[in-house]
């Protein structure tokens, strides 16, 4: 069969705990489900989890996991049962034909059945003021940008009053002098143990019956937020030096408008007691159809039942094509696959460089002493990668990176800055939000790109400022 006439047994969309348990099932299956991984529309590959440090209640880690390691345990799984991964957004799906179209911006893929994982995405409450202090004091991952230099030492303010505000404030009180808590009623929607452990905080403080109006600040970031009363209808200003939303989501499902049902909150409606949808061989799985639970056990459990569902719809239709020499190759589990899937999510080999260990010949440095001796000493362009440990973001940026710095190698330098560890150096480059790209040439900046970004923009700035 030609590429062109290929048809797929199934495609899923997403890479959260739903979309990778799909597609370990499936794989197992021998169906080799395609994957397209997300890259920047609702969400990032890896999914809510990569936003996250410890997970404590995901069955198995006794001792906890961070969110973005047991992604990429679940990466590593599903490509070592054959799955096949597209780090690409899916733009458009026609589920009025069949076979199904799913087309992102670089293919076009036919597919007899469909697992749709795509989650859901952070809300925003488009305060006046926000266009502007957005990524300047303004977020809505407490624990991706926290640990930014900026919010050391000053008033923070999270509004919400469900498990994330909550989390996410307790979280925040390891930098910000003291948290502010908006909470629109005169109750919470969190659990009762999150809500003691808030109540309890010594720098913690609940604003009840409170909403944010507009956010202030001067030419540089974030310096308030005007709250109102909304009993006594008192506006006040509270100053602080960082506002994160924590207001909940809203499913991703605008791709499906008018093509599948949806509830009246756009959440996908599936069959009581399954997850097959309104069109036969469409199935959805994890927080884009759950709008009770979304948990990742949850939506990896939906995940495997959309995966098995969809297997006995293309056996049944006679649809199923297996492919057994993957089945063979993995039935000895084998280290050298899963170490191939791990490095498709490793970056490049940076090593911390000392008085001693530093080598001006190599690609890749890490720390702020190698920044120094670079910045004074390469005549090559410099990209300066800021991070933190708990962006989940920044680990989505690591293979996009890998292959650019493969592509340019010893013509650039790179090094890589963890804020916690050098925040007088994100303080003193400007950082306001992790990950941030910067590149210097001759001394100075040339360009700065924020958040992850498609290849090509990284490649672009790359080529205009080679010598
Ligand atoms: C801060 C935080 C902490 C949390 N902590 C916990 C915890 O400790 N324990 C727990 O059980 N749960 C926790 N959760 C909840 C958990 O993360 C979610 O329930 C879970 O991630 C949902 O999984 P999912 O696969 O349905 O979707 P998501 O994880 O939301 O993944 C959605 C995926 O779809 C992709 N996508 C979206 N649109 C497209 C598109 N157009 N094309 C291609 N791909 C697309 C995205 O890139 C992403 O990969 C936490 C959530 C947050 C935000």
């Amino acid at each position: 069969m030609t590429e062109q006439n290929r048809v797929e047994n199934v495609v899923i969309i997403g890479s959260g705990p739903a979309g990778f348990t799909a597609a370990i099932y499936a794989g197992r299956a021998n169906l080799k489900p395609v994957v397209f991984e997300g890259f920047q529309a609702g969400g990032i590959p890896g999914g809510q989890l990569m936003t996250t440090t410890e997970v404590e209640n995901f069955p198995g880690f006794p001792e906890g996991i961070t969110g973005p390691q047991l992604m990429r345990d679940m990466k590593a799984q599903a490509v070592r049962w054959g799955a096949e991964l597209y780090t690409e957004d899916v733009t458009f799906v026609d589920l009025s034909q069949r076979p199904f179209v799913v087309r992102s911006d670089e293919r076009e893929i036919r597919t007899h059945s469909l697992i749709i994982a795509t989650g859901a995405t952070a809300k925003r409450l488009h305060l006046p003021g926000e266009d502007i202090y957005w990524n300047r004091g303004m977020s809505a991952c407490a624990i991706c940008d926290g640990a930014m230099p900026m919010f050391k030492g000053v008033e923070l303010v999270v509004i919400g009053g469900g498990d994330t505000a909550c989390e996410e404030a307790t979280y925040l009180t390891k930098f910000g002098s003291h948290v502010h808590m908006l909470v629109r009623s005169n109750k919470m929607r969190a659990s009762k143990a999150m809500q003691d452990r808030v109540l309890n905080h010594p720098k913690i403080t609940v604003h009840w019956h409170t909403e944010a109006v507009e956010v202030v600040g001067n030419d540089l970031r974030l310096t308030g937020v005007r709250i109102r009363n909304n009993e006594t209808g008192e506006i006040r200003e509270l100053p602080a030096g960082g506002l994160f939303y924590a207001i909940g989501h809203k499913p991703n499902t605008d791709l499906f408008k008018g093509q599948l049902e949806l509830d009246e909150t756009g959440y996908i409606v599936t069959r009581p007691g399954s997850v097959a949808t309104s069109v036969e061989g469409v199935f959805a799985a994890g927080d884009v159809q759950d709008h009770e639970f979304r948990q990742a056990i949850t939506a990896a459990g939906t995940g495997c039942m959309a995966a098995m569902l969809a297997e006995r719809w293309l056996s049944e239709h006679g649809l199923a094509q297996e492919f057994h020499s993957l089945s063979e190759s993995h039935s000895q589990p084998s280290h050298a696959t899963a170490s191939e899937a791990e490095s498709t999510v490793e970056e490049a080999d940076f090593t911390e460089s000392d008085e001693d260990g530093f080598d001006l010949s190599k690609t890749c440095h890490e720390g702020g002493y190698a920044l120094r001796r670079l910045y004074h000493e390469s005549d090559r362009l410099i990209m300066v990668k800021y991070t933190a440990p708990t962006c989940g973001p920044c680990h989505a940026l690591k293979p996009i990176l890998k292959k650019i710095v493969d592509e340019f190698q010893d013509k650039l330098h790179v090094v890589e800055i963890d804020i916690e560890k050098d925040p007088e150096i994100a303080e003193a480059g400007g950082v306001t939000g992790t990950p941030t790209v910067q590149f210097f040439k001759h001394k100075e900046l040339v360009a700065q790109l924020i958040g992850v970004k498609p290849k090509n923009q990284y490649r672009e700035v790359i080529q205009a400022n080679l010598n």
